[in-house]
């Protein structure tokens, strides 16, 4: 069953009552950055949340459009003291305004329901890839760019900007993958969506690399979706379904459940405040990078400099900061280049990149500027849509940038090196 917080229960009234109004959040804000309104910022949304959770206002178009341009970053939980935990209020709220049937007529909900329809369904997904890899390998995206067909085509035009190039070819990672060495335990690793579909050599050397570090790797073929973006969308019901799914689809007895995608990960991390039961399994979550930090592999020298940058889910909604550092300050001869800004969203923010691209937009080229300035020309991201959303920037401005996974670097460390 799926647990559904009102915005009139007492505890949410209390969390929202928790916010002192003092402010520290809102320069850490990336739609307060962009925008500079108050009511896009973390303490503005609380206020109109606040309101309308103690009767003084009616949900409204305008509150959810405020809302809607809300990343859901989690950048101001991060920032505030008071602890407000912004990310359960926001989802909360959102699931009221679907309640409710409240929305902005600013806000595509034509695209995000298309969205919704396609992205958390593998087979959906990988028909969609196989068009689009078909477009950029017969030379049709070239010429398409080239004479600027889809110039008229605002939301088009931000999604086709944004395709990854088509990804090295990779087998499905098998069922089983057993550990190598010593054997630490077992583990099962979820595969995702945009992961499983675009970057399917990430999900293939997590579970190599794994297996290398002595655990056996459980990947059942029959898992879907985490549910995060029907989460962050406020569909709280077909959130249910897809979590309930996807629990029943592994093996109850796992040490671990596996992700290397942020926002998946902040997601099942998150399934015991949603779901009714799910505490167990969501206990037992870990981000690729926890598990291997801890790991004794031989890896190689690899000579190169890079930057990293904080997936907003990982860092967030997650906590997970070090791990990521300490797995690349493992490698011999790297040099690992701190970012400014480093955990600023890059705009990113699961579908919020196609949906409002002027603010993704703003926020993209603010990462990659940053990023510039580092001298790096690699930066490491744990995070699908973070990966897409920098490399397609960099694409825009020209700058010759990789954008790897961790894992991609630790495969070439430990492989290649
Ligand atoms: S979640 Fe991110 S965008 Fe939304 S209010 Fe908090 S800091 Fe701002
Ligand atoms: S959310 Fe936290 S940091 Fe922001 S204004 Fe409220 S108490 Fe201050």
């Amino acid at each position: 069953m799926t647990r559904t917080p009102r915005l009139s229960d007492p505890a949410t009234l209390d969390a929202l009552r928790s916010c002192v109004h003092c402010g520290i959040c809102l320069p850490q804000c990336p739609t307060y950055r962009v925008l500079e309104e108050e009511m896009d910022s973390p303490r503005g949304r609380i206020y109109l949340m606040r309101a309308a959770a103690e009767g003084r206002t009616p949900l409204t178009p305008g509150i959810a459009r405020h809302l809607d341009l809300c990343l859901g970053c989690r950048a101001c939980e991060t920032a505030c003291p008071s602890g407000v935990p912004f990310g359960h209020l926001l989802e909360t709220t959102r699931a009221e305004l679907t309640r409710a049937g409240v929305r902005s007529p600013q806000t595509d909900h034509g695209t995000l329901r298309a969205l919704l329809e396609v992205f958390p369904h593998p087979a959906r997904l990988s028909a969609l890839a196989a068009m689009t890899s078909l477009y950029q390998r017969t030379g049709l995206q070239a010429m398409v760019r080239g004479f600027g067909l889809l110039a008229p085509f605002k939301k088009l035009r931000t999604l086709e900007a944004l395709l990854p190039p088509p990804p090295p070819a990779s087998a499905p990672v098998p069922e089983l993958t057993p550990a190598r060495g010593k054997r630490r335990g077992r583990v099962g690793l979820l595969t995702g969506c945009v992961q499983r579909v675009f970057f399917p050599h990430v999900n293939a050397e997590t579970a190599r690399l794994l297996a290398a570090a002595g655990w056996d790797v459980v990947a059942p073929r029959s898992q879907g979706c985490c549910g995060a973006l029907h989460l962050h969308a406020g569909r709280l019901d077909e959130f249910g379904g897809f979590a309930r799914d996807l629990m029943r689809a592994f093996p109850a007895d796992l040490d671990h459940l596996v992700t290397n995608a942020a926002g998946c990960g902040s997601a099942l991390k998150e399934y015991g405040h949603w779901v009714a039961g799910a505490d167990d399994f969501a206990a037992r979550v870990r981000d690729v990078s926890e598990l291997l930090a801890e790991a004794d592999l031989p890896l190689r020298e690899l000579p190169l400099t890079v930057t990293y940058h904080d997936a907003c889910h990982l860092a967030h909604g997650q906590k997970v900061r070090s791990a990521p550092r300490a797995l690349l300050r493992r490698i011999p001869g790297l040099c690992l280049v701190e970012l400014a800004d480093s955990d600023l969203c890059c705009g990113s923010a699961g579908v919020y990149n196609i949906l409002e691209p002027e603010i993704a937009g703003d926020l993209g080229r603010r990462k990659v500027d940053r990023i510039r300035e580092t001298g790096a020309r690699i930066v490491v991201t744990g995070n699908p849509g973070c990966i897409t959303q920098i490399a397609g920037e960099a694409r825009r401005q020209g700058l010759a940038l990789e954008v790897l996974h961790p894992v991609e670097l630790l495969g070439r460390a430990l492989w290649e090196g």
